[in-house]
């Protein structure tokens, strides 16, 4: 039989993912792409709500920005002009207020541009806003973590492809880090060690899945992996947050998450969808390593991941693909861009 069918434990969300990958065909012929590419977007699009100088839907003006620009969202899901006055509901229920901020981060001025085709040294900037911004906001009253993410992609409900994430600062934790910090507190008691320290040494012991490394960063497609083409990149050095790393840790960083998003972009030829998420301690810190998430949703060129019955219904994964394969595909590719080949 070819490919795994075993059970792997998720060490950090405390549970189990199948892994499925003999059932994994594969009809495509190496160099296809996903979908026919439409044209390339232009470098400045007046329609826009993202490019410089463009007018938002809250008639607020863009200034005309040339490296990284953030603003408060217009459309904000937690904000402090949430109602606060909210009836109690009975009990069980409990209702607060939706209070918290929401901001825009736009990676580049160029309309075109995704991470994968910015320089290393604008990723940096990028790099440098999610410490700024963690920073700033994770200090404010009320805030009890900053959560950083990109969705990338028409499949993940993004169809502006202005290179953009979001910023959400919560007035509560979010679940999966909790889950985490949980899990690495439950490893350093009964080992000693760090959770993400086991994890890499691990991955470096095996070696088959790693994608990228230098002495401060590592970025894999992880063992346990729920999505076919899952990567963790993680500074080696525990810290809580972005903003804790030092400078050539930061430069590190930013090097990996060009190398990775060109390895994806790379796989189909293509622009790569994905959600990417900053995992950090809740600002009040405690045992936890920060890392970057992908969660892809495409396990081949045409073929999405849906979520059902196992993801949704029991809440554990059933991967379609065999970790050490996925890794082997982005392994082979070139860290160069197609579009700069
Ligand atoms: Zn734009």
């Amino acid at each position: 039989m070819n490919g795994v069918w075993e059970e792997r434990w998720h060490p950090l969300r405390q549970e189990w993912v199948i892994v499925a990958g003999h059932r994994q065909n594969r009809p495509w012929t190496t160099g296809e792409t996903a979908t026919p590419s439409g044209p390339t977007p232009p470098t400045h699009d007046p329609r826009c709500h993202l490019c410089p100088r463009n007018t938002r839907v809250s008639g607020a003006v863009n200034p005309d920005y040339v490296a990284t620009f953030v603003f408060d969202n217009d459309h904000p899901c937690v904000g402090p002009n949430a109602p606060s006055a909210l009836e109690p509901p009975p009990p069980p229920y409990r209702v607060q207020a939706a209070t918290g901020i929401a901001r825009v981060v736009c990676f580049s001025p160029r309309h075109d541009l995704t991470l994968a085709e910015m320089p290393t040294a604008a990723v940096a900037q990028v790099v440098e806003v999610w410490r700024q911004q963690t920073r700033d906001l994770g200090s404010r009253a009320g805030i009890r973590q900053v959560l950083c993410f990109e969705n990338k992609g028409e499949l993940v409900g993004v169809s502006n492809p202005h290179p953009h994430g979001q910023i959400y600062a919560t007035g509560f934790t979010w679940r999966t880090m909790e889950v985490e910090q949980a899990a690495a507190v439950a490893h350093r008691r009964e080992t000693g060690r760090g959770l993400f320290e086991d994890i890499i040494r691990a991955e470096q012991k095996d070696g088959r899945r790693i994608l990228f490394e230098d002495e401060r960063v590592i970025a894999f497609v992880p063992y346990f992996a729920r999505y076919a083409y899952e990567v963790y990149v993680v500074p080696k050095r525990a810290v809580g947050h972005v903003h804790a790393l030092d400078e050539a840790e930061a430069a590190s960083l930013a090097a990996a998450l060009k190398d990775v998003t060109v390895r994806f972009d790379n796989l189909w030829r293509m622009p790569f969808p994905y959600v990417m998420v900053h995992h950090q301690a809740p600002v009040d810190g405690g045992e936890f390593h920060y890392f970057v998430a992908f969660h892809p949703p495409l396990r081949q060129p045409r073929l999405q991941k849906y979520l059902a019955g196992p993801e949704i219904g029991g809440g554990n994964f059933l991967a379609d693909t065999s970790p050490e394969a996925s890794a082997a595909e982005l392994r082979a590719l070139s860290p160069v861009h197609y579009r700069a080949q």
